[in-house]
């Protein structure tokens, strides 16, 4: 298992983590099944945004004698109201079933408190300027909650809360289809092999990728959900793409964002434990997306990269996708960062040892001009 930094929290987490969602509704060996195969897989995050005292019961059970082989992203303000999930404003709701959750873990404290679900200008300033954020730091100070974060699927919400300055990690909804929507559109209820057939030119978008970039340059860690938009990517009919991709596909793109550290994917059997954890011995070629951009006729990113290191193999054994990553996080910044020097400096091969053979470029299938940009970043980080 490989294992990344989730920003300045000071934790080193799986890439791949357990999300607890499909988990409702099941019974306790069954929870517990997954959760020791999960933990055996070498997963240490788990997200549970559920408010069902019952999985929250199971889990919290299964965890018994190994809370400490795990980090708990639990969440705030999701509640649960006659019977059913419900997300609240009113603070007296939120520390109640904050409470419970602590309660029903079996634990004293979560590791990373997530304030859910902020989507839309509203929420983001009833929640900043008003009792629960105050909570949420409160708890921070105490320690009952070791990091501070929030999830949105709004990349101009998100964004906001990042350069707040009181946040260190998002749970933000990362995936292909995703990116290509404008910043202020709503999440898609449903998706089909249609959907983009009457957009313009469609490329990622330029919120979303600042977003990440920011996130990355701050160290503000990002977890990931809606890493297969909700299954939609993964059948020929649903995708937006017209073709399927594979889970292993879309795990790739997520962790191949900067500041992405670990993909939440709900998990609800062993077998489906054990599907995931076989991306961690996939050869690039397996993971490759770039496929599903190549597909879209109106697709466009003007010779900017996707990260997707379709380009390799490069005989100077460079990363181009990695290198590239890093030049655009600096170019963002006008300078690099002490952080992106420091990432930059810790590949094994960097941009000064390309030997401008060109080979990559025609392996490109969005028309990057890899060698100025080799050079480019070796001007930049020398
Ligand atoms: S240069 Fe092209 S092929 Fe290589 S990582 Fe970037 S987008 Fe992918
Ligand atoms: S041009 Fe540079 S980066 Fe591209 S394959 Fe050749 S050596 Fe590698």
């Amino acid at each position: 298992m490989k294992y990344n930094k989730l920003g300045k929290t000071g934790f080193e987490v799986s890439e791949i983590g357990l999300g607890g969602e499909y988990l409702e509704g099941k019974d306790f060996p069954l929870v517990n099944d997954v959760v020791s195969a999960a933990l055996d897989g070498g997963i240490n995050i788990l997200d549970c945004f559920m408010s069902n005292p019952d999985v929250r019961s199971n889990l919290g059970k299964a965890l018994k004698g190994r809370r400490d082989r795990i980090l708990i992203q639990g969440h705030m303000r999701s509640i649960w109201k006659d019977g059913q999930y419900a997300r609240t404003l009113d603070i007296k709701e939120v520390e109640f079933f904050f409470q419970d959750l602590l309660k029903r873990f079996q634990t004293d404290y979560i590791d990373i408190g997530m304030i859910h679900m902020i989507d839309n200008a509203e929420d983001y300033d009833a929640i900043f300027s008003g009792q629960i954020l105050d909570y949420a730091v409160r708890l921070k100070e105490k320690g009952v909650i070791r990091s501070l974060g929030i999830s949105s699927h709004n990349p101009i919400q998100a964004l906001r809360a990042a350069k707040s300055g009181v946040i260190d990690t998002i749970l933000f909804s990362i995936n292909p289809a995703y990116d290509l929507l404008s910043e202020d559109a709503e999440r898609p209820k449903k998706l089909d092999n249609t959907f983009f057939r009457d957009k313009d030119a469609l490329s990622i978008n330029s919120v979303r990728n600042d977003f990440y970039r920011y996130c990355a340059s701050h160290e503000i860690g990002l977890t990931v959900m809606k890493t297969f938009a909700a299954g939609a990517l993964l059948d020929e009919r649903t995708s937006p793409f017209s073709e399927a991709m594979t889970p292993q596909q879309c795990m790739s793109y997520a962790l191949s964002r900067p500041a992405a550290s670990s993909v939440m994917i709900g998990m609800q059997s062993v077998k489906e434990v054990e599907d995931c954890l076989s991306y961690e011995s996939m050869g690039d070629d397996e993971k490759d997306y770039s496929f599903i951009f190549s597909s879209l006729p109106r697709f466009s990113m003007n010779g900017r990269c996707v990260y997707c290191n379709h380009c390799l193999p490069c005989p100077a054994h460079i990363d181009i996708a990695q290198v590239g990553k890093y030049l655009d996080m600096a170019l963002l910044d006008g300078t690099p960062s002490p952080t992106i020097r420091a990432h930059y400096d810790s590949l094994e091969h960097k941009a000064d040892e390309c030997l401008s053979c060109h080979a990559c470029e025609k392996r490109c299938p969005f028309g990057v001009k890899i060698v100025e940009r080799m050079s480019l970043a070796k001007r930049i980080f020398s």
